[in-house]
């Protein structure tokens, strides 16, 4: 079998004209301008990039956003004071601090900082309890993106044995609590978990997000399962994910490459979210003078 390629370029790219038109209409209805503040503490190269990216996605699909650089050694304190004004701040729909922050802050206090209501990284302690309590609340973009993924290709997740390899806050266990919600059967592996292959190897949708270049191979994968690669590790050859694509392209029926797959996605699912949030704040269409 040769393995169907899921393209996440393309999907994501639905994901993100179907917010620009939402946004459209949500403006049409008198609601206000989705503004998306992102806060970067110091100069690491590939988070400003992250960031120009996030905020030219936020233009063209309509929205505004307000960017805060900080240099490197700013006080905790100092970036909280900023994260809780932002919170505050009626302009303001979406908070997202980019993550690591430098080693003297610690990422777990400047989480708690963001209004629940603004988060639209899902990571606050509110939207980690709403997910989990299989309740409305915003959640994480690239879990979100892999689920988008999935239903765009028509896969059938209510009923289907599904197995997250990893458990980090930002993916396996967010992941988990969404195929629960969609009624998988879902078994989340990690490092040590024994017979890795046995356990991959019943999935009918196998996702990956480990960080080990291409930990997953042919003996993980059962014939005809759908994988999803979240891994994005760089090596000496070059972007590679987690899954050993050409092995598993051949038993699989359907696959995300690395890039190309589950990375162009968290961009469109954080577009969403800032609507989300957005539309929430504003339960009542407004009047253009900003009257219910
Ligand atoms: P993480 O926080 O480092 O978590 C990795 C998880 O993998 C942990 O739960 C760990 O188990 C497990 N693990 C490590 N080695 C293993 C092994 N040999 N066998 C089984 N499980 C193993 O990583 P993350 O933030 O979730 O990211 C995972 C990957 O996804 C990375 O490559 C990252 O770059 C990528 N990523 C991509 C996107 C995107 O596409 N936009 C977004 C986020 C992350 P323990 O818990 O036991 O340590």
């Amino acid at each position: 079998m040769t393995a169907k390629i899921i393209d996440g370029k393309q999907v994501s790219q639905e994901v993100r004209d179907r917010v620009a038109k939402d946004v459209a209409t949500f403006v049409g209805e008198g609601g206000k301008v989705p503004t998306l503040a992102t806060v970067l503490v110091g100069n690491d190269p590939a988070s400003e990039i992250y960031v120009a990216n996030k905020h030219r996605a936020s233009e063209a699909a309509g929205m505004r956003s307000v960017h805060h650089g900080l240099a490197e050694d700013t006080p905790q304190e100092e970036l909280i004071e900023l994260v809780e004004t932002l919170g505050a701040d009626d302009e303001v729909d979406g908070i997202l601090v980019q993550l690591p922050p430098p080693p003297h802050i610690d990422p777990d206090v400047v989480i708690n900082a963001i209004n629940p209501a603004k988060d639209v990284d899902g990571l606050t302690p509110v939207n980690v309890g709403l997910l989990s309590a299989g309740r409305p609340g915003l959640v994480p973009c690239t879990p979100s993106g892999v689920v988008e993924l999935l239903d765009h290709e028509g896969v059938e997740i209510s009923g289907a044995e599904a197995v997250i390899v990893g458990r980090s806050n930002l993916v396996g266990r967010p992941l988990f609590n969404l195929l629960l919600g969609r009624n998988a059967t879902v078994t989340v592996a990690h490092s040590r978990t024994a017979d890795l292959a046995a356990v991959c190897a019943r999935a009918d949708i196998l996702i990956a997000a480990v960080g080990v270049p291409e930990l997953i191979g042919r003996e993980h994968v059962k014939p005809g399962a759908v994988v999803i690669d979240v891994g994005m590790n760089r090596t000496d050859d070059g972007l590679r994910g987690d899954v050993d694509f050409p092995e598993v392209s051949e038993v699989a029926s359907a696959i995300t490459p690395v890039p190309g797959g589950v990375g162009p996605m968290t961009i469109a699912m954080l577009l969403e979210n800032t609507l989300t949030a957005a539309r929430a704040r504003w339960p009542q269409p407004m009047t253009r003078d900003g009257e219910a």
